[in-house]
């Protein structure tokens, strides 16, 4: 069995974020278990036709590495080249163990250490564990009658076939968010016939996207011009707080009305107008940015099916409509999402007195400061329970619950304890104030259904207010909030 004093299990931008942070601190003993055969995770896997970020390349990048960033929003290909431009320049691929899908971690008790046991059999052991595993990594898709019958190809966005040429095929795309509205724009004017399912509308408004001009490129070298272009960045996003929290009025004034304009220049049938005009508040789901959309939808080989005209299953030949037509397909793209709720920590995490992390999670997820649970000592969980944003860049928050990770690893060492734990009274106070605060937003009153909320009705996902908020929390550790063994 292998000892390490840190197991990272993930290697995408939190993994990664962990890994530099504990280098710099002086901490080399870890590795990183990553289940893929490669690294980098979302923008690595991710590489379906259109995707790119819909934050600002500037703020959607790790504190430590600037980069000369090719266009406000990157695509994927850039990203996945800056992730690995960040993976070599720290030499984590030489600390990294590819195709090492963690099946269970076991807290040791009398030794005070995890029992990470893997897929294939082998097992680690390892003082602290750092979970970063992704919120948004394990693809999900719904249950339709017939799909086992289908004879024509199909998979997820986030397995996306390159092998498959789709060049005039006639595909579906089930899904009408994030991914869904990257890859119709990208692949319409290719195939043959694009039939589109939606469940229900989301806002969408324009991209504020463009090419940086080899001057601004040359610029972002200085890394006082980039710090301060990011500075700006982050706080130009962070006044979206007062829309999703705490003014409808501001909400409607500069986003909704904005999006129903948009709406209303892009299309001049009201039937298709009301098809794709959502019925809750905008900033309830995530926001959509994209210019091309809803051109594309206008196309003459393209069809927007509406919850009416939905699936009612999945044939040998195609796609039967709930509206009695019967489509003939090629392929069938899931752009269906991700199994977020479930799968914030994708394994089994057994911690003091055989707790199960599980069943602590069954009435919703939460966590102190959405890293730390009582009873799991040494075990902390990056993008856990309402540490989503909104209006910001993920990485943000995964890097300011580095800062709390860091000082409670670096408490243990320094007083020569062997194990740290939240309180039981600190989660509880943490998750009412949470859940308090979580009453005045969009996400909990805007009207609709999202994977930010649990079955529960809890909006687990997000973090409800300012992220220099969260920051200032996670970076003020509170001893009197732990117990030391
Ligand atoms: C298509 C897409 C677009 C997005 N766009 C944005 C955006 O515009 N802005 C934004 O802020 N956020 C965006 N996100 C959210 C994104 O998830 C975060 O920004 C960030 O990349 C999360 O990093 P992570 O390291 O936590 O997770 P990931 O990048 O998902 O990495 C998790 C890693 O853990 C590995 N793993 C999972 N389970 C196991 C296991 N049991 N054993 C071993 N390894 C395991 C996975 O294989 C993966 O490599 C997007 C996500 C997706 C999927």
């Amino acid at each position: 069995m292998k000892y390490y004093k840190v197991i990272i299990v993930g290697s995408g931008f939190g993994g990664q974020s962990a890994a530099v942070n504990l280098q710099k601190n002086g901490i080399d003993d870890f590795i990183i278990l990553e289940r893929r055969s490669f690294m980098g995770g979302t923008w690595c896997q991710n590489t379906y036709p259109g995707a790119a970020v819909d934050v600002q390349s500037l703020l959607y990048s790790l504190s430590f590495e600037s980069y000369q960033w090719s266009r406000m929003f990157a695509t994927q290909k850039e990203l996945a080249d800056y992730t690995h431009h960040v993976i070599e320049k720290y030499q984590l691929r030489e600390k990294t163990k590819l195709n090492a899908t963690v099946q269970s971690a076991n807290w040791v008790a009398y030794e005070k250490r995890w029992q990470v046991k893997l897929e294939n059999g082998e097992v680690y052991a390892a003082q602290f564990i750092i979970n970063a595993t992704g919120p948004l990594s394990t693809p999900k898709i719904p249950e339709f009658e017939g799909l086992n019958t289908f004879e024509g190809n199909y998979f997820h966005t986030n397995q996306w076939d390159h092998k498959f040429d789709y060049q005039n095929k006639k595909i579906a795309i089930i899904g009408s968010g994030a991914s869904a509205i990257q890859v119709i724009p990208a692949i319409a004017d290719t195939v043959k016939q694009l039939h589109i399912f939606q469940r229900t509308p989301h806002w969408v408004l324009p991209k504020p996207d463009f090419k940086f001009p080899s001057f601004i490129q040359n610029l972002l070298r200085f890394k006082p011009i980039y710090k301060a272009a990011r500075y700006l960045t982050y706080w130009l996003l962070e006044s979206r707080v007062i829309a999703f929290k705490y003014s409808e009025f501001a909400r409607k004034l500069f986003a909704e009305n904005k999006a129903k304009r948009f709406i209303k220049k892009s299309f001049s049938d009201p039937a298709f107008r009301k098809k794709v005009t959502p019925d809750f508040s905008i900033g309830c789901k995530r926001i959509l940015l994209s210019n091309n959309l809803y051109p594309t939808y206008q196309k003459d080989n393209v069809s927007l099916h509406t919850k009416e005209q939905g699936i009612k299953k999945i044939t040998r030949n195609g796609i039967e409509t709930i509206d009695g037509q019967s489509l003939d397909l090629d392929l069938i793209i899931f752009a269906t999402g991700f199994d977020a709720a479930t799968s914030i920590v994708s394994y089994e995490v057994s911690g003091k007195n055989s707790k199960h992390l599980r069943e602590f999670w069954e009435a919703y997820p939460r966590a102190y400061l959405g890293t730390v649970v009582p009873d799991f000592p040494n075990f902390f969980i990056i993008t856990g329970p309402n540490t989503g944003i909104g209006h910001t860049s993920a990485l943000f928050i995964i890097e300011s619950q580095m800062n709390y990770i860091l000082t409670a690893i670096q408490q243990v060492d320094r007083e020569n304890h062997k194990s740290i734990e939240v309180k039981k009274d600190a989660e509880i106070e943490y998750t009412k104030l949470i859940h308090t605060e979580m009453e005045q937003t969009v996400w909990k009153s805007g009207g609709c259904k999202s994977w930010y909320q649990s079955k529960s009705g809890h909006v687990i996902a997000m973090f409800p207010g300012f992220s220099f908020n969260y920051y200032r929390l996670a970076k003020n550790f509170k001893k009197n909030h732990h117990t030391f063994e």
